[in-house]
């Protein structure tokens, strides 16, 4: 196939391309650069042939890069690439061997903020698209981008910009902004992404903090606050809120069958991690299991009183505890909130104040849709081999997209899982770049026929 030699012959431009992207920095936490990036990218897109454009919501919002390009071929369907321009804070900077934004290259490898993520993974979309246009003077299906600058802190816009552009948006098939590669080289092609609702809980019982003697009259918030988070959870992760999981349908036999194909090796997972032992002494298939499909309820930070070095004999005045909720598919987070509050209420605690940070839905694509095995025959073809993955332990914005575009999502890339994203050294591999970018132009053509 012609665009698959071109990507071969033409790789040093894709890296010089990359080392550009690089070179800008486009920190959304700081604001820093997203303007001068998003031109980079629609002007970048241009370059390769793809008609791009700068769509807005409004002042403080990150602006996204829209790009086009419509098939020659009539009734072709239509395939859109989500990523993001943005990237992490690159600090701590002396951690890094190379300037984060230099995009040094070292062998097999690019390093840079960003190199991997996501700019590495919207390189090889870009030039998926270009190696089709210049070797054919056309795309086998209609193709468009969504490049959004709001990913690293939580794509706060997505939703608003997927309902005001619906129609300009839509498409058949999503391919995600990023996709694992594990450390035997086998590229995971992801299906789902949980959900997730951050609160906050906090109590305050006196106005300022006294002296711990106090103790046997004014009552204790931690203790007021730990009573109130143990009702949420059982000692085996269950979450013990009325309803949490009443619409919650259990996994598929098709579901079942892919978990207990994907490769796990939970002796270097554990050791990784220097633990022995896993929630509910889940082992082999449950912990994958877990890991595609259940519901958390994890404290992610417990804050009160005196905890710096020696002894303080104080009563604190306030307690607050940070938690973040998994969702899985049909757990609206709305919904969940008001469950969360009437537990509290239920079980005497009316009087912890409760701040939603967070709340974003699960989203899953069937394993049976034609779009799955159009993906995987390509990783396939590009990589030697690959994995379904149901879904990701993680989160991000899927359920948008599926909800307001009514398309399969499918995340495949080159995103090495020991490539250091959000760390300091981010690299990225030219090899994966490679074939991602070629796994991209088999996509394309598969997914036009039919
Ligand atoms: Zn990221």
């Amino acid at each position: 196939m012609k665009p698959l030699k071109h990507v071969d012959s033409n790789m040093n431009n894709l890296i010089s391309d990359l080392q550009t992207l690089i070179r800008q920095p486009s920190v959304s936490a700081k604001n820093e650069g997203i303007e001068e990036c998003a031109r980079l990218v629609k002007k970048m897109l241009n370059k390769s042939g793809i008609k791009s454009e700068i769509l807005r919501l409004g002042k403080g919002v990150a602006p996204l890069v829209y790009g086009e390009v419509k098939s020659k071929k009539n009734n072709s369907k239509t395939l859109m690439f989500y990523n993001h321009y943005d990237v992490q804070p690159a600090e701590p900077f002396d951690l890094w061997d190379y300037p984060p934004f230099s995009g040094k290259i070292k062998g097999n490898k690019i390093f840079g903020r960003g190199a991997t993520d996501d700019k590495g993974e919207l390189i090889t979309r870009i030039k998926a698209v270009e190696a089709h246009l210049k070797t054919t003077g056309d795309v086998p299906c209609n193709v468009k981008f969504v490049i959004e600058g709001e990913e690293e802190t939580g794509s706060a816009h997505i939703d608003q910009y997927l309902k005001k552009y619906k129609k300009k948006f839509a498409c058949d098939g999503v391919i995600w902004e990023f996709g694992y590669v594990d450390s035997k080289n086998r590229p995971i092609v992801g299906l789902g992404m949980k959900g997730l609702l951050f609160v906050e809980l906090s109590i305050r019982e006196s106005i300022r903090d006294a002296h711990s003697s106090l103790a046997v009259l004014i009552k204790n918030p931690a203790w007021r606050l730990i009573d109130a988070v143990k009702t949420l959870r059982d000692s085996d992760g269950k979450i013990l809120i009325k309803d949490w999981y009443r619409e919650v349908t259990p996994f598929s036999k098709e579901d079942l069958k892919l978990i207990a194909k994907e490769p796990f090796d939970e002796k270097s997972f554990k050791k990784e991690f220097g633990v022995k032992s896993f929630v509910s002494h889940k082992r082999g298939f449950d912990a994958k299991k877990a890991l595609a499909g259940d519901a958390t309820c994890n404290i992610a930070g417990f804050i009160s009183g005196y905890a710096g070095e020696g002894a303080k004999t104080v009563l604190p005045g306030e307690a607050l505890v940070k938690i973040d909720f998994r969702l899985v598919p049909k757990m609206k987070p709305k919904k969940q909130v008001q469950r969360l509050k009437e537990h509290l209420k239920s079980k005497g605690f009316s009087d912890v104040k409760i701040k939603v940070f967070h709340g974003e839905a699960a989203a899953r694509t069937k394993p049976s849709d034609p779009f799955v095995s159009k993906v995987k025959e390509a990783a396939d073809e590009s990589f030697g081999n690959s994995i379904l993955n149901v879904s990701n332990a993680g989160t991000g914005p899927m359920y948008s997209f599926a909800e307001n575009l009514g398309a399969p999502c499918i995340s495949i890339g080159s995103t090495y899982i020991f490539s250091r994203i959000h760390s300091p050294n981010e690299f990225a591999r030219v090899d994966l770049l490679k074939k991602t970018t070629k796994c991209i132009c088999l996509i394309m053509d598969k997914f036009a026929k039919g």
